[in-house]
């Protein structure tokens, strides 16, 4: 372990240069961001029935509600909770959805301050078009970190806003502190990849290696330190690779790792494809989806 948040060098840094090679928001990895401008109907209801949770941004599903990042974030770690039902009002919001929307806040509050480090929140809705909503037929509350200063990176350059962390990145922090608050799911496997997506890092032969949640700690931290421990390399974290949908259990992060890299401890390289555990080719052909394109030695 590396110590204290406060006194060392994480393995990846918290905020703002998590992909130092990659500041901007980068054109390959608008999958994530969804179609955009091209997309017809109530984006609210065409991600709750899509089954790609990681691609629509869907980081929780409730009962009646669920919690999906702003594909246009005012902030990095913009989330909307919202009703499942398509409805433009509290007024005609089902009460139990607008209650399991209130009961989650505290949750989805503690997982954005602890995965993001942020010092405050924007918290409102829009009702109406009249009132700023930009989706105004279908009810969402806006929560929106803020940190001290975080004016400093909210410039609108050419109509692109410049976010100091990739999406995928902040995706895979927010769901895994989610999934403990809101799931009570304390563990996540990780993926530790080759630059060029070949090898996999195991522990004891065939398991993938897993992190612990610890106290006060974000998960994603937890999870860089384990990954640390187990190369003489730098891992870079990449995303999310757990099952997609947002109300699975058994979640993952994934992390590339220079080619060089020597494994420490019980560690292993397994190249990807001598893999027979199904569940661990999954969650790795996740995590070789989020590599980038140009990374091969
Ligand atoms: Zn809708």
């Amino acid at each position: 372990m590396s110590g204290s948040d406060t006194g060392s060098q994480p393995a990846v840094p918290p905020h703002g240069a998590a992909d130092h090679e990659q500041r901007l928001w980068t054109p390959w990895r608008m999958r994530y961001v969804g179609g955009g401008a091209r997309e017809t109907g109530c984006i609210f209801c065409s991600r709750l029935v899509d089954e790609g949770d990681a691609a629509s941004l869907i980081l929780w599903r409730g009962a009646y509600s669920f919690i999906i990042m702003n594909l246009f974030p005012y902030n990095t770690g913009h989330v909307m909770l919202v009703p499942n039902a398509h409805v433009a009002s509290p007024e005609t919001a089902n009460p139990a959805a607008l209650v399991e929307i209130a009961t989650a806040m505290p949750g989805a509050l503690r997982a954005l301050r602890r995965a993001l480090n942020c010092d405050g929140f924007n918290v409102g809705t829009n009702v109406g078009s009249v009132a700023g909503a930009g989706v105004a037929e279908h009810l969402h509350q806006h929560v929106v970190p803020r940190w001290t200063g975080d004016a400093n990176f909210m410039p609108i350059l050419s109509s692109t806003m410049v976010l100091p962390e990739l999406i995928p990145i902040t995706y895979a922090k927010l769901r895994a502190e989610l999934d403990r608050e809101l799931g009570g799911s304390e563990r996540v496997s990780l993926v530790i990849l080759s630059p060029d997506g070949q090898r996999a890092l195991f522990v004891a032969g065939s398991q993938l290696p897993d992190a612990v949640s610890e106290s006060d700690r974000p998960l994603w931290r937890t999870a860089s330190d384990r990954a640390a421990d187990l190369t003489d390399g730098v891992p870079m974290l990449l995303g999310w690779a757990g099952p997609s949908r947002a109300s699975a259990t058994n979640g993952a992060l994934a992390f590339s790792v220079d080619a060089e890299a020597a494994p420490r401890q019980n560690a292993a390289w397994v190249p990807v494809d001598e893999l027979d555990d199904s569940n661990a080719r999954e969650a790795v052909a996740r995590a070789q989806s989020l590599l980038p394109p140009h990374s091969s030695p």
